[in-house]
């Protein structure tokens, strides 16, 4: 038994946890099976308490898979200390190794440990970014994140994300790679690059964790070269996403970084991937990986690997608020991905994110995620709202 140390906080224990699925306007996500409007792809999270503080955290995956994963893992969350979010994840994760790590118990544990830390920040009034390292920044770059589309589309696109302050782009999924017309691919990239602000930067995402990607090492060689002659800045999911052997060798053989890893979950799967030298940039998802603890350490691997790491959590406004979290707590970090028109991003916040004159993200520093949710805003996505404000 655990005593309790001097100066300790009485803990503060987890009553209730509820998902609430966004669906409505779920953004496409150039999938060859296409996302619908409303389709749950998304879900938010709230951990309520018995000392009325409620924390609030997001998960990638359909809102019915959640709301299972809450009720099977519920023995190991009810009544315990929400200002311990490591010690009460690992739990999670440990206990349920026989029923589908990795999967949707991965993701929801993943909207879990970050609305832990949202409750601990709150409880002891700091950011999260200082709970977990420090405050390396004050701001970051967010990348626009665009699906690709024909060349005579693509650059006015562009130009509306242009004009909003953004400055860098990635484009991705879409037809590039999917038509078996390289000159096609060059086009979109061309017309991508042409569209860019002054100094603007440009990265591509294959996208081949796309449902029967058709394309092998030699595709990704071959467009790996073409990109670099574009100056694209990295060419993320080049290779399926579980093909290490090729990742290795593209990154050996590539001009230009490669990237990926957003569809891996649990830390252990990154281990070969960043210890073998498969990716230059390592991007992990908050929403699905295991949340802000697991992400930590993974971009920790990544530091101590030589690896870059930028956050993939843009799927939500909570995803895009605990990598700005992430961004400050953690060195060298310079960009983060920010979803283009999406009303989960832009449409349920009391404040939205807004770009300053430099195009960067201000990393807030209120208590926990320092965002705060528009109880009306969230309504309009999720018949579960009134549960996940229920205390506030
Ligand atoms: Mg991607």
């Amino acid at each position: 038994m655990l005593s309790p140390s001097r100066g300790a906080i009485a803990p503060v224990r987890i009553t209730r946890i509820v998902a609430a699925p966004l669906f409505g306007e779920s953004p496409k996500g150039g999938w060859s099976t296409e996302i619908k409007a409303e389709d749950s792809i998304h879900a938010l999270i709230a951990v309520h308490t018995d000392a009325g503080v409620t924390g609030y955290g997001s998960c990638f995956t359909d809102g019915r898979l959640v709301e299972a994963a809450i009720k099977v893992l519920e023995p190991f969350w009810n009544g315990e200390n929400a200002l311990e979010p490591e010690r009460v994840s690992e739990k999670m994760h440990q206990n349920t190794f026989w029923m589908g790590r990795g999967g949707s118990l991965t993701h929801a544990i993943s909207g879990i440990d970050i609305a832990l830390w949202d409750i601990f920040g709150k409880v002891t009034g700091l950011s999260i970014g200082r709970l977990i390292g420090g405050r390396h920044q004050d701001r970051v770059m967010p990348y626009c994140s665009l699906l690709m589309d024909e060349p005579e589309r693509m650059g006015d696109e562009i130009a509306v994300y242009r004009e909003q302050g953004f400055r860098a782009f990635k484009i991705g999924w879409g037809p590039f790679g999917r038509r078996n017309d390289t000159k096609l691919d060059e086009a979109i990239v061309r017309a991508a690059k042409d569209a860019l602000p002054s100094g603007g930067r440009l990265m591509v995402d294959a996208g081949a964790s796309d449902a029967y990607w058709p394309n092998g090492l030699k595709w990704a060689l071959r467009a790996a070269d073409m990109l670099a002659d574009h100056d694209v800045e990295w060419f993320e999911e080049a290779v399926k996403p579980d093909a290490l052997e090729d990742f290795i060798t593209l990154r050996k053989n590539s001009r230009i970084p490669i990237s990926g890893g957003e569809v891996l979950t649990r830390r252990q799967s990154f281990i070969p991937f960043i210890t073998q030298g498969a990716f230059d940039i390592v991007q992990p998802d908050v929403t699905k990986v295991g949340g802000l603890s697991e992400q930590r350490r993974i971009a920790w691997l990544a530091q101590d690997f030589g690896v870059r790491y930028v956050g993939h959590g843009w799927n939500t406004a909570l995803g895009i608020a605990a990598d700005l979290q992430l961004a400050t707590a953690l060195p060298n970090v310079d960009l983060v991905e920010y979803i283009a028109g999406s009303a989960y991003v832009d449409n349920i916040m009391s404040v939205p994110f807004s770009l300053d004159a430099d195009g960067m993200l201000a990393i807030p520093d209120a208590p926990g995620l320092g965002v705060d949710l528009d109880r009306e805003r969230v309504a309009r996505y999720t018949p579960n709202a009134g549960l996940l404000f229920e205390d506030d």
